[in-house]
């Protein structure tokens, strides 16, 4: 298992958001589409006040002693978490345009100054535009 941490998770987050896997939800578990057609089971633990996740792929739980890689089914698996998708555009707007109003952005592309009243496709769009 891993622990969960933003920093370590940047690049499997970029890449969930350009591959955009499907994603079907089985109760605690996720169930991403990986680029082989199969699908990665990703599941969350919350342990001793800290987030776990663990991924079924090679890269998630490999078979020798290696630590395992944070992937993008995980990524992925966070992103459909609204909460996480709005914390991942505004830290990613801080990052890329530290000196711009994300609030003016938004009014002039969406016709809101809130984050929250976009879907999640559109905060799926920002990220992509915003390079992330
Ligand atoms: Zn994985």
């Amino acid at each position: 298992m891993l622990q969960l941490n933003k920093q370590i998770f940047q690049r499997a987050a970029q890449k969930a958001v350009r591959v955009q896997p499907l994603i079907e939800k089985h109760g605690a578990q996720y169930h991403v589409m990986r680029s082989d057609g199969g699908s990665a089971i990703v599941r969350f633990v919350a342990r001793n006040n800290t987030i776990w996740c663990e991924c079924s792929c090679p890269a998630g739980s490999p078979l020798s002693r290696q630590l395992p890689i944070p992937c993008y089914h995980v990524a992925a698996a966070l992103l459909t978490n609204r909460a996480n998708l709005i914390a991942a555009v505004r830290s990613a707007w801080h990052r890329v345009r530290p000196f711009a109003s994300l609030e003016t952005a938004l009014f002039e592309q969406f016709g809101t100054r809130d984050l929250t009243a976009l879907s999640n496709d559109d905060l799926r769009n920002v990220l992509i535009a915003l390079d992330w």
